[in-house]
């Protein structure tokens, strides 16, 4: 076995198979299904080995030229597994490839003659493949599900989501030994939703890196983008779906003042997202302001930091965020934001401290406190080194090593159950 982190040497070292079936942490972020949960995997991937971690992440194939196994950074691995058609799919047709996938994942490790203590799956795709795993190997399982049909469709009763997944995501929150959730509101959304006890719900914020996210001088990014000085910018960053409720960001714009001096930034969406932006210019066109909207498309993670420095605001007027990577980033690098008062949006914001939060679906109020903070500088700078200052608490490592915490815990419940097989009995129907 190998050495990772002198400081673990007293500590054994876990070995974690985490599964991501239907995006690559690697995969180019912003497209429609890719954003905050590849950010997620992979920055957690590279920093587990050296909080004494071996960890492996899968992920469907989708291109034959890929190598079977990729570096991620930090001594972590990307295994492509086969699993149906070697090319893009859709997510609708991946529920009937869970079975092949896990499939996948154990013949890689038998081949490699490996052992996982833990399995940590991303998606309701990927639990329902690590459902069969745990079974395989009598290994625990924790999920993480970073949007849950049924909260979606209660965020936005317009959106479909399929039974296959509702159902899925209905007994897979009782199967698994802890479901890992960014914030205590989502912790008590599975209280709610799905009875699920909250002694089973590993509440863990995530994280951001800020040594690539921090301040920086204003003009100078400006200048480095090719922007004027004195324009009012408002920047948007993410997937562009309709969750992110960018309509009511451009109708927001219509009701600004002096909204002539002001750009609006909005940055994401990738080939597939070329009929939502159509339906947001359209938007834009019937209240007047598609001169001063521009559409970027999707932007690599390590020149955002330029485009955040830039901004006056970052406004983040989704429907529902469970957590909300964007609004971490902005305030990591000395941008107030001004979001929804939504999910976890509601705990990394302070409300008039180091951004705003408005509640959803209104123009109105997002109009006024952005005019508020573009109008005011100094009370954007006062926000904006609040915000910088509160997100030194979050870190990716800080987000390992709890993983790593968490991870013992379930070893540690799994082997004390194998060794009182009648306490298991009434341990397994808890959850019920
Ligand atoms: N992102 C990016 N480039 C883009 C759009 C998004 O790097 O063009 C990143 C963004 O910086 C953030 C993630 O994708 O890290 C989006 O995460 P968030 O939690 O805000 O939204 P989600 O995708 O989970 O809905």
């Amino acid at each position: 076995m190998s050495e990772h982190g002198v400081n673990e040497a007293a500590r054994p070292l876990l070995r974690v198979a985490m599964l991501s079936l239907h995006t690559s942490p690697l995969a180019a972020l912003g497209g429609r299904e890719t954003g905050g949960m590849n950010v997620y995997v992979r920055e957690v991937a590279s920093r587990l080995v050296a909080a004494g971690v071996e960890c492996d992440v899968f992920t469907r194939r989708i291109d034959a030229a890929t190598p079977e196994v990729e570096p991620l950074g930090g001594g972590a691995r990307l295994i492509h597994i086969t699993a149906g058609l070697v090319a893009y799919l859709e997510k609708e047709a991946l529920p009937p490839l869970t079975a092949a996938f896990a499939d996948g994942v154990e013949a890689f490790r038998v081949r490699e003659g490996l052992q996982y203590d833990v399995i940590h799956s991303h998606y309701w795709l990927s639990a329902a493949a690590g459902e069969a795993l745990a079974t395989l190997w009598a290994a625990p399982h924790v999920a993480m599900f970073h949007t849950l049909g049924e909260v979606k469709l209660r965020a936005r009763a317009s959106e479909h989501e399929t039974p296959d997944r509702l159902e899925a995501e209905r007994h897979l929150v009782h199967v698994l030994d802890r479901v890992v959730v960014a914030t205590e509101h989502e912790r008590q959304l599975l209280r709610q939703l799905y009875r699920v006890p909250t002694d089973r719900v590993a509440v863990i914020p995530l994280g951001v890196d800020i040594d690539r996210f921090q301040p920086g001088d204003r003009f100078e990014a400006r200048a480095a983008l090719g922007l004027t000085d004195d324009a009012r910018l408002v920047l948007a960053v993410g997937r562009i779906e309709p969750l992110k409720g960018l309509d009511i960001l451009i109708r927001a714009l219509a009701e600004m003042t002096e909204r002539e001096r002001v750009h609006l930034l909005i940055i994401g969406g990738d080939d597939r997202a070329a009929g939502e932006v159509t339906r947001l210019r359209a938007v834009a066109a019937s209240v007047g302001v598609a001169d001063r909207i521009e559409f970027l498309g999707a932007v690599p993670h390590d020149r955002l930091v330029q485009y955040y420095r830039a901004a006056d605001a970052v406004a983040m007027p989704s429907f529902y965020e469970s957590f909300g990577l964007v609004a971490v980033e902005a305030m990591a690098c000395g941008v107030p934001v001004v979001a929804s008062r939504v999910g976890g949006l509601t705990s990394t914001i302070a409300d008039g401290r180091t951004g705003y939060l408005i509640p959803w679906r209104c123009p109105e109020p997002f109009a006024e406190k952005l005019d508020t903070l573009l109008g005011n500088p100094w009370l954007r700078d006062a926000l904006g080194a609040n915000a910088a200052r509160s997100m030194q608490a979050y870190s990716w490592q800080a987000v390992a090593a709890t993983l790593r915490g968490l991870y013992e815990e379930v070893v540690a419940e799994q082997r004390s159950l194998k060794a009182a097989p009648l306490a298991a009995g009434n341990a397994s129907s808890g959850a019920a």
